[in-house]
């Protein structure tokens, strides 16, 4: 009956595909008509409804087409603050660095920093993020707004706090940062309200700020409010050793009981970085199916410790993947974080096998999905999934020869070999250009607040190295 006519048509080298049965394609086509995925396949099957019918079709030949990967744990306005806390230690690293810029932001600060972290995962593959922490300060509306311009698919948790401390009272949150239990709960509703579901692509999340910053009864209040209205929590957890000492003499508790306790386990929360759990604790993460964002850059470059994660997967927990934020890792490459995720555990437990390219894909996507509870709508390419798809450009000598696409994305590409971009069945990203934020304003933008919020602060206006910079 007739030709189909479809939106976008992509002709691949290799799709990995990330359905039930995670098949890669050779000479592999996509089909896609009004932002959903029509067809996959073989193109010499589709090319007859599809070949030369589309609004515009991708030459991906030379390319391993893919899902759109998904960040657990993004930190929007930590853009701006590469390079500004290395050598130091979670505490130390807040209190002396990230606290007092992100509590002397304005919002255009705010906002230049957010579009710059959206330029870069735009660039790097990124289509789907999941925000942890906006405060009132960094005018979260306009911010929002620009994810939502961007093209992105975005989760944007608020955080939610009623106290001031980080575990221990001398560990108090910078002024600047502080809000009341009213002021960020009201908040998070208000935005909830006004942006939830925005073109399928918004989504508003609570993001309880830390243990200490939250009083149990605001921790219950958000776990009853965020089941009411079926959206989700985030929140950083046994991070450091830190959180055991004061959760076990404060509660009696290891970190994932007391997340247990005050409702923030189950499939609607992300829990980030989880790194000093026990196997009971495990065990209770998989039995709730709360989900855990893994971000091994962070937890390596803070001296944080590394994350259990193959017993997690063992043991059935849905574990996804992060890059957590500027000055804590400091770029917002998944794919670059993929693979150090797979070293990382190679090294520590003297075994190559420990974390496979394979697995860490699926943390990369269809994992990330579920973390975000999108795994029905996003992180494989299916026919009826929405069409969140990159290509990664692999004539290039690092990627040659073209040996094994699932190693080669692990082990031996970057963001920068993203070369396509399509979110929603929108192009985004075309041959590395982005059409839907002007790259050279953001970067025009983004230093010019940068050295503002640094002379104000008195803190990053000197790079910290330790030879003479003439
Ligand atoms: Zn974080």
């Amino acid at each position: 009956m007739g030709a189909t006519l479809s939106d976008i048509y992509v002709r691949g080298k290799f799709i990995i595909t990330m359905n039930k049965k995670r098949e890669i394609i050779k000479d592999g086509c996509v089909a896609i008509e009004n932002g959903i995925i029509k067809e996959v396949g073989k193109c010499f099957k589709l090319d007859k409804d599809y070949k030369g019918k589309a609004d515009y079709e991708i030459d991906a030949s030379k390319h391993i087409v893919m899902p759109g990967l998904v960040d657990t744990h993004v930190h929007l306005v930590q853009g701006m603050l590469k390079a500004c806390a290395n050598y130091r230690r979670l505490i130390p690293w807040l209190k002396d660095r990230v606290w007092p810029l992100q509590g002397n932001m304005t919002e255009d600060d705010a906002l230049a920093a957010s579009t710059l972290t959206m330029l870069e995962m735009i660039k790097t593959g990124t289509t789907t993020f999941l925000e942890t922490g906006m405060v009132g300060r960094y005018g979260p509306d306009r911010i929002v707004e620009r994810a939502h311009k961007s093209g992105l698919r975005a989760a944007i948790a608020r955080h939610v706090m009623d106290m001031t401390g980080y575990a221990t009272e001398e560990n108090a949150l910078h002024e600047g940062l502080v809000e009341s239990g009213d002021k960020s709960m009201g908040d998070t509703i208000r935005l909830y309200n006004k942006y939830n579901g925005w073109d399928g692509r918004i989504f508003i999340w609570f993001g309880p700020r830390t243990p200490g910053a939250v009083s149990l009864e605001l921790f219950r209040e958000i776990s009853a409010k965020a089941k009411e209205l079926h959206t989700g929590i985030t929140m950083h957890l046994a991070e450091v050793k830190d959180d055991i000492t004061y959760l076990t003499e404060e509660f009696g508790m290891k970190p994932i009981e007391f997340a247990h306790y005050v409702g923030l386990t189950g499939p609607n929360v992300v829990l980030v970085h989880t790194i000093w759990i026990t196997d009971g604790e495990i065990k209770l993460l998989a039995k709730t199916s709360t989900n855990i964002s893994h971000n091994p850059s962070c937890n390596s470059k803070l001296g944080s410790g590394i994350a259990r994660v193959p017993d997690m997967l063992k043991a059935g927990v849905n574990v996804a993947l992060g890059c957590d934020g500027g000055p804590s890792n400091d770029n917002y490459d998944l794919i670059e974080e993929m693979k150090i995720a797979a070293l990382l555990q190679g090294a520590s437990r003297l075994d190559p096998e420990a974390l496979r390219a394979e697995e860490v894909i699926e943390m990369a996507t269809i994992r990330g999905a579920k973390a975000l509870g999108l795994d029905s709508v996003i992180g494989s390419i299916e026919p009826g999934k929405k069409a969140d798809i990159i290509t990664i450009n692999y004539w290039e000598p690092k990627l040659m020869p073209m040996n094994d696409p699932i190693s080669h994305i692990v082990y031996a590409a970057h963001g920068d070999d993203v070369s396509d971009v399509i979110i929603d069945g929108k192009l985004i990203m075309k041959e590395r250009r982005v059409l839907t934020l002007n790259e050279s304003e953001v970067l025009k933008e983004v230093e010019k607040h940068a050295r503002e919020l640094f002379e104000r602060t008195g803190i990053c206006t000197q790079p910290e190295i330790k030879w003479p910079l003439i």
